[in-house]
């Protein structure tokens, strides 16, 4: 099946083709024909699957007739992060070139006044994150009744993020007559209550995970004897330093984690930047633009950061910490051995997560993983005088290890606490953009926190946060 046979306008296939696109994915096929019928939809698929142009194909091809009036966007999409957010706003340029279509973006960190002069002037697809958007509305800038077409993106991410009575009250402001275009990786029971309120007899298309089952990603962990961060940087490193790594995306469980990870492999000379949902937003921006044009080679994000991120061409995903969310490793790895190229993934697995590492092989059926023997390791990786690849000389060029395969003593250990020294340090004691993930390095200041597993450190550990955690 080719996209001529979906119903698309001639306009938009030459979009289409002009952006490289032969045939339809999966997604693709099942949801835009009854889109372009304006029934609703509901999709459960995740990035990678082509979702996205899934929504915005029709879209566009429904926007093309009719005008925007001031302040009443036709047409709305929500997403869980400004990236992401960027990222549709991004598609709908690319498949729009062809139509004289307005948009504007409301997210954080960009300036107040110029969304509201769009707004002003009319907009026909209005992307935003939730809390964002409610903040325009509630100024008394922004009036939903116009709306014609919504899509919530990433719903189950919104779920995590807290955003849930946001999307309600959004989809109550909105008129009841809309087109709704719903996407979810998963569907636990809080957004199926919302999809059966809101949706009318949407068509129902699923497409399976792409990561789980990808047999061109080759998935590994490294068992470390104790949970101690400094160890695992120092694993990570030589991770880094193997010879296929020619690009990767570190992630950790915690915004403060994700800082201290980024500044020691700067200070070690590797080319590495943080990104999570506390940095400016231009910075965000320009490591994201580096990341993708090949000018840095390595990514270390949280999860929300990097969720629906589309960065093609991973060679490694590195899990610093284990997700608590057997999803998040799904998602996590999927970010590799995308269309068919062959990917990696390193987890650096502490005796402290066993429980979460458990229900990931359950996930993803242990089978598929690889252990990798930790003492071995470090006898066919000794860890002194090594460069990274392509990155400057170590400007300690010692040794962590003492030469007889030991440690040198938590005391004397001052390179790492100025690797810390500068991550922010209010952020030590907060979660990650889920609260879920507060499972983090506080045990780092423990030499000896094996013996706290299973314990109250895992505290609301699958909880979900009743605060809205504004990511954009
Ligand atoms: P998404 O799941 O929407 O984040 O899309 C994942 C990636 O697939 C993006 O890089 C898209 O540009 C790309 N893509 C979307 N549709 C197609 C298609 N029909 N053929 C090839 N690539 C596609």
């Amino acid at each position: 099946m080719s996209f001529a046979d979906l119903g698309l306008s001639p306009k938009l296939l030459e979009a289409i083709a002009a952006a490289g696109y032969e045939n339809p994915t999966p997604i693709q096929k099942e949801a835009i024909p009854p889109a372009l019928e304006r029934r609703d939809v509901l999709g459960i698929a995740q990035t990678g699957t082509g979702k996205t142009a899934s929504f915005t194909l029709p879209m566009i091809e429904r926007l093309s007739k009719g005008r925007a009036k001031a302040r009443m966007p036709r047409s709305l999409v929500l997403a869980p992060t400004r990236e992401l957010a960027a990222q549709v706003a991004e598609n709908f340029e690319k498949y729009g070139v062809n139509h004289k279509l307005s948009m504007a973006l409301l997210i954080g960190g960009v300036s107040f006044g110029d969304q509201d002069a769009k707004l002003t002037r009319g907009v026909d697809v209005l992307i935003a994150t939730p809390g964002r958007l409610l903040d325009h509305f509630e100024r008394g800038r922004l009036l939903l009744t116009g709306i014609e077409v919504m899509v919530v993106d990433e719903a189950d991410r919104m779920l995590d993020m807290g955003f849930i009575p946001d999307i309600e009250k959004i989809f109550k402001l909105t008129p009841m007559t809309r087109q709704t275009l719903f996407f979810s990786a998963t569907m636990p029971p809080e957004i199926q209550r919302i999809t059966d309120q809101f949706l009318h007899q949407p068509t129902r298309v699923e497409v399976s995970k792409p990561a789980t089952t990808a047999d061109t990603i080759t998935q590994n962990i490294v068992r470390i004897p104790s949970k101690d961060d400094k160890l695992k940087r120092n694993v990570l490193r030589e991770l880094l330093r193997r010879d296929d790594v020619k690009n990767g995306i570190i992630f950790c469980n915690r915004k403060s984690t994700v800082d201290i990870v980024a500044k020691s492999l700067q200070k070690h000379g590797f080319d590495a930047r943080p990104i999570h949902g506390d940095l400016a937003q231009a910075f965000r921006t320009e490591t994201l633009d580096k990341f993708r044009n090949d000018e840095l080679q390595f990514l270390v994000a949280s999860d929300v950061a990097a969720r629906g991120l589309d960065i093609p061409a991973v060679s490694h995903v590195f899990n610093f910490d284990v997700p608590i969310h057997s999803d998040d490793y799904v998602h996590r790895i999927g970010r590799t051995g995308r269309a068919g190229r062959k990917g990696a993934t390193f987890m650096l697995v502490t005796p402290a997560d066993g429980k979460h590492l458990d229900s990931i092989l359950k996930t993803i059926g242990a089978k598929e993983i690889e252990e990798l023997d930790f003492s071995k390791f470090f006898e066919e990786n000794p860890v002194a005088e090594r460069r990274p690849r392509g990155g400057k000389a170590e400007k300690s060029g010692k040794s962590e290890k003492d030469g007889k395969g030991r440690r040198p003593s938590r005391r004397g250990r001052k390179s790492d606490q100025d690797e810390a020294k500068n991550a922010d340090a209010s952020q030590a004691d907060q979660p990650a953009e889920a609260s879920a993930h507060d499972d983090g390095d506080k045990g780092q200041k423990s030499s000896n926190s094996n013996n706290q597993r299973g314990s109250s450190r895992r505290r609301g550990g699958e909880s979900r946060p009743s605060r809205r955690r504004e990511e954009a």
